[in-house]
């Protein structure tokens, strides 16, 4: 059963150390704390012809170095420095407790159990805290096998040390010493799958922002503003409710660029995008539509509630200038409106093309205003098959 585990854990080591080892985010050192896992078990099975030393106080310093390195990978996966005193001091402690209590098997249990125990504490504050990491389903998953694990460690230290009786044999062949190594290698495998979990659902949230969110600002891309606009109108045009889109353009913003230089600009898109999103219902969406211009997608909204909004983001934006270096940018944004219920046949872009024309006009009229404009329908020729609403 040993041999199984140490081949099991190490097979699992190996595994982890070829998945993605150049990103520092705990797999390396969650991976070398299997090694640690296994090696300890290569050294439990020398216990009767080896040295104490080695089969005793090395074999449990080492399996208090692997819960060590699951620790600081723990701590790296979070992009924390691993601190030093949690992670050295249970090491250290094992060592010269095993040495000490050599010959006294109750008192080496307890300590072993309890210094265990309290590393796996520290994993699971390290994992929770100060914050929930935002894998909770691997966290999760961790968190209950070693919680298992730690809870067993208590109990059977606390057992042993109430239980006067024959020196337990490491290698001995009995039910509870195969239920021990079967649970801590049932404990390894699952904290492990929970910790690629971790790092696989990491990788996906990162994957998703950058296919939807702008770099620069953090709202809405293009891309998402476009698929989310697809769907919000059809379900708008089955339900033949009004739906409105805003286009915000950032006035004279080239002279932003020019005067104080693009880092400027670009922390004046920043808080625009901030003060725009700060208006916003939570069913609303604002985006980046190209350069300094954005949308505001408005389900269920009519013209007249568009307009309210719209006038309030202008007025905000306007009474709030953009900081950079210390010094105030005043900015001003014109705003075009579309706020229709659109037909069946009517395209999406119609919106877009519509406010569109809106901004063009408020533009006209002098900047940091509003307008509106209808929708440009084009004609249907008779018995023409209604398209669904799509927009490019
Ligand atoms: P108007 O009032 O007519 O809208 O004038 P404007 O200067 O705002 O418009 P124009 O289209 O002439 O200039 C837009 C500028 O936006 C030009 C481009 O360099 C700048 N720009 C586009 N994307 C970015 C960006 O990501 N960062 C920065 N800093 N500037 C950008
Ligand atoms: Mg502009
Ligand atoms: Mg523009």
């Amino acid at each position: 059963m040993m041999v199984m585990v140490t081949a099991g854990t190490m097979a699992l080591a190996v595994a982890m150390a070829v998945v993605r080892p150049d990103r520092r985010e705990g797999i390396g050192l969650w991976a070398l704390a299997l090694v640690a896992n296994a090696v300890t078990y290569l050294l439990f099975m020398t216990r009767g012809w080896a040295p104490n030393w080695i089969s005793m106080v090395l074999a449990n310093s080492l399996l208090a170095t692997a819960f060590a390195l699951l620790l600081a990978a723990v701590s790296e996966f979070h992009g924390r420095t691993p601190q030093r005193l949690p992670i050295l001091l249970p090491i250290a402690a094992t060592a010269v407790l095993m040495t000490i209590s050599q010959n006294h098997h109750q008192m080496r249990l307890l300590c072993l159990s309890f210094l265990l125990a309290v590393q796996i504490g520290l994993i699971l504050w390290a994992l929770w805290r100060p914050e929930p990491p935002r894998q909770r389903r691997g966290a999760l998953l961790i968190s209950v096998a070693l919680g298992t694990e730690g809870v067993l460690l208590l109990g059977r230290g606390l057992w042993y040390a109430g239980h006067e009786g024959p020196p337990r044999v490491i290698m001995s062949n009995g039910l509870s010493q195969s239920l021990t190594f079967l649970t801590s290698f049932i404990v390894v495998q699952l904290a492990t799958l929970g910790f690629i979990l971790m790092t696989k659902d990491r990788a996906e949230a990162i994957n998703h922002a950058l296919a939807n969110n702008d770099m620069l600002t953090g709202i809405a891309n293009r891309r998402l503003l476009q698929q989310t606009l697809r769907r919000d109108t059809e379900r708008a045009m089955r339900e033949h409710a009004p739906y409105a889109v805003l286009m915000v353009d950032i006035d004279h913003f080239k002279s932003v660029n020019d005067t104080h230089g693009h880092l400027a600009g670009d922390t004046v898109l920043r808080h625009v995008a901030h003060l725009l999103q700060a208006r916003v219902r939570g069913q609303d969406m604002v985006g980046r539509w190209g350069g300094e211009e954005f949308l505001v997608l408005l389900p269920a909204t009519t013209l007249e509630g568009a307009r309210q909004l719209a006038e309030a983001v202008r007025a905000s934006i306007c009474d709030t200038p953009s900081h950079y270096n210390g010094i105030p940018l005043p900015v001003t944004v014109s705003i075009g409106i579309c706020a229709e219920a659109l037909q069946p046949g009517d395209r999406a872009r119609l919106l877009v093309e519509a406010a569109d024309k809106a901004l063009y006009a408020a533009k006209q009229g002098g900047r940091n205003r509003v307008e509106s404009a209808p929708l440009a329908r084009m004609h249907v020729l008779p018995g023409a098959l209604a398209a669904p609403a799509r927009v490019r």
